[in-house]
């Protein structure tokens, strides 16, 4: 079995964008969702395996446990090293669950020491004497701090550990990241013989990412956001370069939204706007017992098989505050997904051969109800969102699966731009 990179995502969307940093460092990658079981196969000639878990706002114990349970199950499929991927934002509570995760694999894998780094200069995300930049502003003084989930008031990377591992906490200032990876390699050593466990590790730019990333080879863990993903893997000595992935550039075609970010109904605007056909999913008619999902079929069957179509429950803000109001948050989220699931599996049995699916939440109904644990990855269509190739009972798919916002206005119509 050839050496592998394993990664473990601590949400869905995050385990596509850092699949596709990993494809983007040449390495051929599979993405695997949910806690893998003996089941679970993977192609034989990959080079880097990310397990996607929920794991990010779960009890910490949770996390745990499935962070562990997907370690031991990448090593029995050839994992040398494990990366732990977060988001770039470091969302994380007092309590966790970047630091009980990272703590529970770095000691199950017998080691010391491990690389903290969110950066991700691409997004904005810096590192710089230990502190969490977005863009020009600390984390602390971006939007972040608003956060509905997990607001983040602090930007020392240092601190915010502080309360979520008992373990030392240590700096590899930008100095030593710009002298190279042999230079970060000892400031590592001489933290490791000081009984630090978690190395900060200061990053501006994708090269002193590639630098940390060259010097973290030998770890048994590192973690960070996509960007360190990367660095590690363009240091990673299976590197293929370029990666084939056979994807179906042809046949029909459906985005299936469920999102009601403000970048995925923008997306939406411009498909109608270009003329192309849509579909709204009336989710209160669907509450009060209508068979929406039929409704929508029969308008399927009526298009030009030809164009690419769109289905959607997305709503604004406004129409949704409305539709929670009557029919509580977690019903009507419930009542969407389980309608765009529904869907999905109709749409392929009637030969929908590229599915892009657009929300989180969502790609995990659809990726459920499809039945699909595995995926290949392939090309991006814009950052942080690739092609997927998937097996499926009725044959091949393509499948593109992106968080609410990720993605230009104009993703819907460029995904499938070859058959229009
Ligand atoms: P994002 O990636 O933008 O957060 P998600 O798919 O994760 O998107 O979350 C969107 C949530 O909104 C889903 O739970 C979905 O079921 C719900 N939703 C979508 N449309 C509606 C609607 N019209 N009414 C109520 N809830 C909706």
């Amino acid at each position: 079995m050839p050496p592998r990179l394993g990664c473990i995502a601590d949400d869905f969307t995050g385990g596509t964008d850092v699949a596709a940093a990993l494809r983007r460092a040449g390495l051929r990658t599979t993405l695997v969702f949910g806690v893998p079981d003996a089941d679970t196969e993977l192609p034989a000639d990959c080079d880097a395996t990310v397990v996607a878990l929920k794991s990010r706002s779960t009890p910490a114990a949770e996390a745990v446990a499935e962070s562990l349970a997907t370690q031991k199950w990448l090593w029995s499929q050839g994992a040398v090293q494990v990366f732990f991927k977060y988001c770039s934002t470091f969302d994380s509570t007092a309590e966790g669950n970047i630091g009980p995760v990272t703590d529970a694999l770095v000691e199950a894998a017998g080691a010391r020491i491990t690389v903290i780094c969110p950066a991700s200069p691409p997004n904005g995300r810096t590192v710089y004497q230990g502190h969490l930049f977005v863009h020009d502003q600390l984390l602390s003084d971006s939007p972040l701090r608003h956060h509905p989930l997990n607001p983040m008031t602090d930007a020392s990377l240092r601190r915010l550990l502080t309360t979520q591992t008992p373990h030392r906490i240590g700096l590899i200032d930008h100095s030593t990241v710009q002298r190279g990876a042999d230079a970060v390699r000892e400031v590592l050593l001489a933290l490791e013989r000081d009984g630090v466990r978690h190395a900060v590790a200061d990053a501006l730019t994708d090269d002193d990412l590639a630098v940390i990333g060259a010097a973290s080879l030998e770890l048994p863990v590192v973690t960070g956001a996509a960007g360190l993903a990367e660095g590690l893997g363009r240091a990673y000595p299976t590197g293929t370069g370029a990666v084939d992935v056979p994807v179906s550039r042809t046949g029909p075609a459906a985005v299936l939204a469920g999102s009601c970010s403000a970048r995925t109904l923008e997306q939406i605007d411009r498909f109608s706007a270009a003329g192309l056909p849509a579909y709204h999913l009336d989710v209160r008619a669907a509450a009060a017992g209508q068979d929406v999902a039929a409704d929508a079929l029969a308008w399927y069957e009526a298009q030009d098989p030809a164009t690419p179509v769109l289905l959607y429950a997305s709503a604004s803000p406004d129409d949704l505050a409305d539709v929670q109001g009557e029919l509580g948050v977690a019903a009507a989220g419930e009542q969407v997904e389980s309608l765009l699931g529904a869907l999905a599996s109709r749409l392929v049995e009637r030969g929908v051969r590229r599915l892009l699916v657009a929300g989180g939440e969502t790609s995990g109904a659809v990726t459920t109800a499809l039945g699909i644990r595995t995926v290949l990855v392939a090309d991006e269509a814009d950052p942080g969102v690739p092609w997927t190739y998937a097996t499926t009972p009725s044959g091949h798919l393509a499948l593109m699966l992106k968080s609410g916002n990720f993605g230009a206005p104009d993703l819907f119509l460029r995904a499938f731009e070859d058959v229009q």
